[in-house]
């Protein structure tokens, strides 16, 4: 830390992505990429935006904000394009909570919330999951904040349904109510259909999962037009210019190609269920994924263990520290080929442990 670095920031622990390790070739099931690339259409439209380089990108992301609400089936005026997903949720934590306006959101969650909380300097808010590491929605009736939710929840990739997503943004109409639906595409039911019943809620999107463009940056918000002129209010004063031209074009092109969208995450959602009945035979207790992820315990096998002789022999999974889940690890769903690899790795390891 220098000497300059601001009072405000002293202290904070930043957010700890998943490993990109570059000294080997892994076996890369840690950070919920999908192991299959962006749609041709993407990369061809990606491609040609190159060559305009020169100029800014167009802040208002006029050719693809059509596109996505047709897609969406939302207006023009109720969708935002961000850098990431996790831009736009720090635009959500800037616009929507404050000293008087916690962020409240669950024990057990996405590790950015709590980071974006300390940098806002806001308030927050956790609450615990239930024993069986399930969002209990009445917890969060009349929270006294900013609620923040993914659906499915990260690292549990357990969903909540429609309906009880609905309680939870009825019973708090004083405050936003985020829904960070980045795995929502892998199976579970989306609360977009519900932004005009309710001018509180606020569901975030990425392009990084189920449409192969994490290295693209695109995320999007989607909920009442006033909901998103505020945070309009905050990209234009931090970053007007937020998405390149060569991203706003593949995101286009991901949108329009339908076909491999469906292809994708179908795959995704079978090699999910392949992969954890083979877990399950071998003793895993897996949560009810609906994401693509599967978050897995072994009753003899400790999980940092786990992940540290699978990363010996290239399989790069993801652990977490904190005490409710140390015994657990966070697995990609990869493709057919990337799990049966996987599942021999972990054999070998127990065979290694009798
Ligand atoms: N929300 C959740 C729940 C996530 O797991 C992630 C990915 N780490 C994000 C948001 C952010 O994704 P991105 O910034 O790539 O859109």
């Amino acid at each position: 830390m220098s000497v300059f670095l601001s009072k405000r920031y002293e202290g904070l622990t930043p957010y700890t992505p998943g490993e990109q390790p570059q000294d080997q070739q892994y076996v890369k099931l840690n950070t919920n990429e999908s192991p299959f690339p962006p749609s041709p259409l993407a990369q061809r439209l990606a491609r040609q935006a190159a060559g305009d380089l020169q100029l800014y990108s167009d802040p208002e992301c006029r050719k693809l904000i059509p596109v996505a609400a047709e897609a969406m089936g939302v207006e023009e005026d109720q969708i935002l394009f961000s850098n990431g997903s996790d831009e736009m949720l720090g635009y959500a934590f800037m616009a929507f909570c404050d000293e008087d306006t916690p962020a409240v959101f669950p024990d057990i969650s996405y590790g950015f919330y709590t980071v974006l909380a300390d940098v806002c300097r806001v308030p927050q808010k956790q609450i615990p999951l239930t024993e069986d590491f399930r969002i209990d929605p009445k917890d969060y009736f009349g929270a006294g904040g900013t609620v923040i939710i993914a659906n499915p929840n990260a690292p549990t990739g357990i969903a909540l349904s429609l309906g009880e997503i609905e309680s939870i943004v009825k019973e708090n109409p004083g405050s936003v109510v985020v829904i960070d639906e980045a795995y929502v595409d892998f199976g579970c039911e989306s609360a977009v259909g519900l932004i005009d019943k309710y001018d509180n809620l606020l569901v975030v999107r990425t392009f990084s999962k189920s449409r192969s463009l994490a290295g693209g940056r695109l995320g999007f918000a989607m909920g009442n037009a006033k909901l998103i002129g505020d945070l309009n209010t905050i990209k234009y004063s931090l970053n007007p210019y937020n998405v390149n031209s060569m991203t706003m074009a593949a995101g286009i092109g991901a949108f329009l190609d339908r076909e491999y969208f469906d292809m994708c995450r179908n795959k995704i959602i079978e090699t999910r269920a392949y992969t954890k009945k083979a877990l399950e035979d071998m003793g895993f207790e897996c949560l009810d994924s609906k994401s693509n992820f599967i978050f897995a315990k072994h009753p003899m096998l400790d999980g940092e263990f786990l992940y540290r002789r699978c990363k010996d022999k290239g399989v790069l999974i993801r652990h977490f520290t904190q005490e409710r889940i140390k015994d657990f690890n966070r697995i990609t769903v990869g493709t057919k080929e990337q799990m049966d690899i996987l599942l021999k790795t972990v054999k070998e390891i127990m065979e290694e442990c009798r």
